[in-house]
């Protein structure tokens, strides 16, 4: 029974330390947030699992990590300086902005409800903009990257004559991107500042539609082998007007949000347009001689656009359970192992000093290999909730009869099973029930 209001997770991760409001003490800013101790690790895990699939068990995707901060050459060659804009309306009613691709009824003000009392759209341009340099004129603009995806382009050839690469092959990047939004909404589902996850995919211009049939089949299936149950997610091909002019196809993969289907990430078939355009602005050329067959062309691009903190609230959002165990309702996040903050907790049965050095030391074994949370307080059963409420697949307690028989309890978060195992034998079973 996955989260059916979003409140549920926006409380929980405030109450457990997923993710705060940013700069609360201030009354907050603008739909901006911070990931907390909980938080920070689950969006990490949700970075490393993509880099893992998407990089590390292929031979055909280098990774790359490139700058934030950009000159307008770049923009301007990218077509985001003249048309990365949402149509922006004012309500003359009450005075409150709206993007106009966005309303229900664009004659209808959400707000204030007033009928007919938009102004006509005007183009916003999304970049945020600022100054490189202790002098602010003309010169010294640069914006903030709207998306990973050309630190790609831009150093196509260093890559290609630095990894030994050729099409079809990936680079691919994971990080901060920054949109001027007209509406940030829905928490971090769409905010000014988030994280994405992206690979350009240069592949010889006649291998596109197979290459972009293989990467939407791919892609669904990474979030259902991390735990999205299959019926809460759908893929989405655009229709003929929604397509950009250099898109010879577009597919959404669509997540079903408490709000319904809305975006996760987009797999688009770029043509040779971004390569064409650099080329075209820098000078330089972006092309790749095949010494196999002596041709030289321009390769096409496909590319997997997926947001890293939009795709953590998914993953929050199916997680979300409530279950009967002992006649007491739980709240329990069934999180993927890969992606749950802590993989095991830690609890000694009484904080007495006869036991703790023992958990301790189990502690700091398994945390040469996993990120492991260690708790003494309160009752054990509390405990226990403490951790299936923030996704902890596996706690180990440590008791009394450890101190003789060298063996210890292993709790299951899914099932609330319990199995004693010997200490000797622990970091194998947990390498075996996490699957890593
Ligand atoms: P939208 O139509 O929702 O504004 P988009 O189609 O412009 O998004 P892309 O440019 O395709 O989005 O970006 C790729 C991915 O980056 C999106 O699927 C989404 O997961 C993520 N993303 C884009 N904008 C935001 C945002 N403002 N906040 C959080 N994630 C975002």
């Amino acid at each position: 029974m996955p989260a059916t209001d979003l409140d549920q997770i926006v409380n929980l991760c405030k109450r457990r330390g997923f993710v705060y409001p940013s700069a609360e003490i201030y009354g907050g800013f603008r739909s901006t947030y911070d990931y907390g101790p909980l938080g920070s690790l689950l969006l990490r895990n949700v970075k490393e699992a993509w880099i893992r699939s998407t990089v590390q068990q292929r031979d055909d995707v280098v990774l790359i990590d490139a700058a934030i901060l950009g000159p307008p050459q770049i923009w301007e060659a990218s077509g985001h300086l003249a048309n990365f804009t949402d149509p922006l309306v004012d309500c003359t009613s009450c005075k409150q902005r709206f993007r106009l691709d966005k309303l229900d009824d664009p004659n209808t003000c959400p707000s204030c409800g007033a009928v007919g009392s938009f102004t006509e759209a005007r183009q916003f341009n999304l970049m945020f903009k600022t100054h490189a340099g202790p002098i602010e004129d003309h010169a010294a603009v640069a914006y903030l990257r709207p998306e990973t995806a050309q630190g790609m382009f831009v150093n196509f050839v260093n890559v290609l004559q630095t990894s030994r690469k050729k099409p079809p092959f990936g680079i691919a990047q994971v990080g901060k991107s920054f949109r001027n939004e007209i509406t940030p909404q829905n928490w971090i589902f769409r905010t000014r500042e988030f994280e994405q996850m992206e690979l350009e995919f240069f592949v010889p211009p006649a291998d596109g539609p197979q290459w972009y049939e293989y990467w939407c089949n791919e892609r669904l299936d990474w979030y259902v082998r991390h735990g999205i149950p299959a019926e809460m997610l759908r893929l989405r091909a655009h229709d003929d007007d929604e397509l950009s002019h250099y898109s010879s196809g577009t597919s959404d993969v669509e997540f079903l949000f408490p709000w319904g289907w809305d975006e996760l990430e987009g797999i688009a078939q770029r043509s040779d347009y971004d390569l064409t355009q650099h080329a075209a602005h820098s000078g330089e050329k972006l092309d790749f001689f095949d010494q196999a067959t002596g041709e030289r062309y321009v390769p096409h691009v496909v590319e997997p656009a997926a947001g890293a903190t939009r795709t953590m609230a998914a993953f929050l959002l199916a997680a979300y359970d409530e279950d009967v165990v002992n006649d007491e309702t739980r709240t329990v996040l069934r999180l993927h192992p890969r992606l749950a903050p802590y993989k095991v907790a830690v609890l000694p049965l009484s904080k007495k000093d006869t036991l703790t050095p023992l958990a301790h030391e189990i502690r700091r074994t398994l945390s040469e290999r996993y990120m492991v949370d260690y708790d003494e307080t309160q009752a054990i059963g509390r405990r226990y909730r403490r951790q299936d409420e923030i996704g902890t697949p596996l706690c180990v307690t440590v008791d009394f009869d450890s101190l003789d028989d060298g063996a210890v309890t292993i709790r299951d978060r899914d099932s609330t099973q319990q199995v004693r195992v010997p200490i000797s034998d622990l970091e194998a079973e947990i390498s075996a029930r996490l699957g890593f």
